[in-house]
Order: structure tokens, then C-alpha cells, then sequence
């Protein structure tokens, strides 16, 4: 399993590629605010 903390664009990148790297391993993104990607 993989464990992303934060919900920016580098963990949403992070996120992505763990799971394309890793099809059968679960990944969950961790974001503290109540909106991902909030800057972008
Ligand atoms: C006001 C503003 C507007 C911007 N607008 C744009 C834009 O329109 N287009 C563009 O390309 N760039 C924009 N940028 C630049 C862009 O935001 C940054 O380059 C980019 O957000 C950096 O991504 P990051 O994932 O490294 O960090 P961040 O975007 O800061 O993401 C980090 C995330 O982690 C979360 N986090 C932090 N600590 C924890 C924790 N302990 N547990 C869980 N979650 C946590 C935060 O809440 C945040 O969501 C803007 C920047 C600012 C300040």
C-alpha cells in the first residue's frame, strides 16, 4: 500500500504514479484542508 500525504499536485502526480508502477498495490492520498489542489 502506498500513503500519499497531501492533496497538492506533487501528491496527486506521487499518487498516480504509484499506482502505475504498482497496479495491484492500493494508494491512498491524505489531505488535511477540506479541498485538494486548492492553489492550482
Ligand atoms: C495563491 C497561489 C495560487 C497559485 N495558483 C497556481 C495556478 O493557478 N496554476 C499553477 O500551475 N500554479 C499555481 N500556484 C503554484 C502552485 O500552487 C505550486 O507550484 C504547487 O501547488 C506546489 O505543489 P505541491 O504539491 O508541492 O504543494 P501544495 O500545492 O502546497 O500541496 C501540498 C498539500 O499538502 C497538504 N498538506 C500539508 N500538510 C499536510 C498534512 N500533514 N497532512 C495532510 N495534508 C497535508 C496541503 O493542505 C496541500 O493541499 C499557486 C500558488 C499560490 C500560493
Amino acid at each position: 500500500m502506498f500513503i500519499v500525504i497531501g492533496g497538492g499536485p506533487a501528491g496527486f502526480f506521487g499518487a498516480i504514479r504509484a499506482r502505475e508502477t504498482a497496479p495491484g498495490q492500493p494508494v491512498v492520498l491524505l489531505e488535511k484542508s477540506h479541498q485538494a489542489l486548492r492553489k492550482v
